[in-house]
């Protein structure tokens, strides 16, 4: 049997498309159909606009019978995480403070997709303002795990991965501040690539923590991850911390970059906390690189315990700072009944934050206060350069290094009530970020009852064509990335 449209790949989409055998309204019909049978069981979506894709779908057919298609993704719908500025389109932070927002500009990385052709495709479901590991904080209730429907489908960026798993996309974009791509990723069986700090532009993102935020793909293979990240990659210059580099040909590298690499394996992520499952997936993956000719080697990341605590600070202060804008006086949420300005403010971010974005803001604000700045904010920037410190030194000795993605598989809704314990969902992933380094999961197996494992990869900075053909050489001997979900 052939494969679903939905559920191809981008280069036999392209192919299809190129041949003449497929039009982009076919395979954009295709989407949306899907979308509408699942979207009942997965509420991946806060909006979509059928008639806005299909219309991308015409002219890209218009482009291509006029020989003037742009490339691989020329036709192919991509999922926006919900936080990513589209035109004209709503942009919510799944935020009852933004619920009515309309966006007035496209993100870079949003003018690049369309430059290159690609269809903006539907506004995907998070965390409320990124802030979670679940999904179950957004203010539009909780997106389901394709591949178990009473379980979270990880966060923030949920609605890209279950989009993506479930078939309602053919790749998606998400965001990363802490782990919010490759938690997800590894819940719903995807690749998912948090780009080197500065790689891809954060202009029409919107900010949660800016020092750790990226933009990044979800895919349901190395390949379409690499396709994709190629087109959002690169310097822009209205985003003062982009980088300028070369954007090298991540799908070329595939293939040219054949290793065997040195792969470090960090002790203290194989501690206490991990699922066994997971462990011995993990385990498994390590054994594979051995056998195709890679050196692993113990490597000791030693300020790892420090992560999570760090990261609570800094990403606080920041997220503090971000959204005093939110102020009901510019745009978002406005209260009807406040007396005066300052009591605007206060019935305004009262009514339009939830609950773990004011435990958030209060406890950055408390971080970064005179008599706490010193104790809290500044300590934890020098932790931070600890941190980094460990991933630069084990990268004297090795080229990549290799954990678990999450501790744990995909848990029920509802289970995580505390904060600490879900925060406990990033101790993986937190550190990639305080390094500022490109980490990437992918699919290493399943739980007895069925639940995506995923491990992670951790590059070297700006080195995504290497981390992506090191995933590739795991991904091209295993069939787990193929299995799709019973929906
Ligand atoms: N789960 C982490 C948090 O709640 C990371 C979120 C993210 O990466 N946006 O902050």
């Amino acid at each position: 049997m052939s494969t679903e449209l939905f559920y191809r790949s981008i280069p036999s989409l392209a192919t299809a498309l190129e041949a003449g055998k497929l039009s982009s309204v076919e395979l954009v019909r295709s989407v949306i159909d899907r979308t509408k049978a699942v979207e009942p069981k997965i509420k991946a979506f806060n909006s979509f606009d059928e008639e806005d894709a299909l219309a991308q779908a015409r002219e890209s057919d218009v482009r291509r019978a006029a020989g003037r298609t742009r490339g691989a993704m020329d036709g192919i719908p991509i999922g926006i995480k919900d936080v990513i500025a589209v035109s004209g389109q709503p942009l919510t932070a799944s935020s009852r403070m933004l619920a009515n927002f309309i966006s007035p500009y496209d993100a870079t990385v949003t003018r690049k997709l369309k430059g290159a052709g690609a269809i903006c495709w539907g506004r995907l479901n998070l965390d409320e303002f990124a802030m979670g590991s679940s999904t179950e904080n957004s203010a539009f209730g909780p997106t389901s795990n394709p591949y178990a429907l009473d379980c979270v489908p990880g966060g923030s960026s949920g609605g890209s991965a279950a989009a993506v798993a479930a078939g309602e996309a053919i790749v998606s974009l998400g965001s990363d501040t802490g782990g919010s791509i490759r938690q997800p990723a590894a819940f719903c069986n995807l690749v998912g690539l948090k780009p080197t700090y500065g790689l891809i532009s954060r202009y029409g993102l919107i900010a949660f923590a800016s020092s750790l935020d990226q933009i990044g793909p979800f895919a349901r293979s190395v390949e379409d991850a690499a396709i994709t990240l190629g087109v959002i990659a690169g310097h822009d210059p209205l985003d003062s911390t982009s980088y300028r580099t070369e954007v090298p040909d991540y799908r070329a590298a595939l293939k040219t970059r054949t290793g065997p690499w040195r792969l470090g394996i960090p002790k203290e992520y194989f501690g206490e906390g991990l699922d066994s499952e997971v462990g011995r997936a993990v385990e498994k993956a390590i054994a594979h690189y051995q056998s195709i000719g890679c050196e692993v080697k113990d490597v000791s990341l030693p300020h790892t315990e420090y992560g999570v605590g760090v990261y609570y600070i800094i990403a606080t202060a920041e997220c503090s700072s971000n959204l005093a804008r939110f102020d009901g006086v510019r745009y978002g949420h406005r209260s009807k009944d406040a007396k005066d300005a300052i009591d605007l403010y206060f019935k305004s971010r009262a009514e339009g934050f939830g609950a773990e974005v004011k435990r958030r803001i209060i406890l950055g604000t408390y971080v970064l206060s005179s008599g706490y700045y010193d104790a809290y904010y500044l300590r934890a920037q020098k932790v931070r350069t600890l941190i980094r410190n460990d991933f630069l030194t084990a990268y004297r000795e090795v080229d990549a290094i290799i954990t678990p993605t999450a501790p744990t598989p995909a848990f029920r809704r509802g289970t995580k009530a505390d904060p600490l314990a879900m925060y406990l969902c990033d101790i993986y992933t937190i550190g990639v970020n305080l390094a500022g380094l490109p980490g990437i999961s992918v699919p290493c197996g399943f739980s007895a009852d069925g639940r995506p494992i995923g491990m992670q990869l951790i590059g070297q900075p700006y080195h995504e064509a290497e981390l992506l053909a090191i995933a590739h050489a795991y991904e091209r001997a295993h069939e787990w990335g193929q299995r799709r979900p019973a929906l």
